[in-house]
């Protein structure tokens, strides 16, 4: 990849990043607000539990992409950035623009979900 796509896709991965993290920030800071908050009614207890496990599983998923943007960053910085990590063929831009931190071409990544 070209020093310029590579910058382009640095920057985009860093809004993203920005963004992952906002979003974690904003879901972690809901949880212990809201379920924070001594209210002893059964009821609400249930409805508590249900709603902090949904977003206990959205903050988790979320941890996972900002992992994943962190690596794809480390990537343009060793230079091995849009290289597929299984057969070390180029990643098609196309699909670095639709999914930034991509490690497997599509064929790999097909491969690998079987
Ligand atoms: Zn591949």
């Amino acid at each position: 990849m070209d020093k310029d796509s590579a910058a382009r896709f640095r920057k985009t991965l860093i809004s993203l990043k920005g963004q992952l993290a906002g979003d974690h920030e904003r879901i972690v800071g809901a949880s212990s607000e809201e379920f924070g908050a001594d209210m002893p009614d059964i009821n609400d207890e249930a409805s508590r539990t249900m709603s902090r496990r949904i977003l206990l599983e959205i903050g988790d998923k979320n941890f996972d992409a900002i992992n994943q943007v962190n690596d794809a960053l480390d990537r343009i910085e060793k230079g091995e950035y849009g290289i597929c990590e299984e057969c070390e063929d180029s990643i098609p831009v196309k699909r670095l623009e639709l999914l930034p931190f991509a490690k497997y071409c599509v064929e790999c990544q097909e491969r690998l979900e079987k």
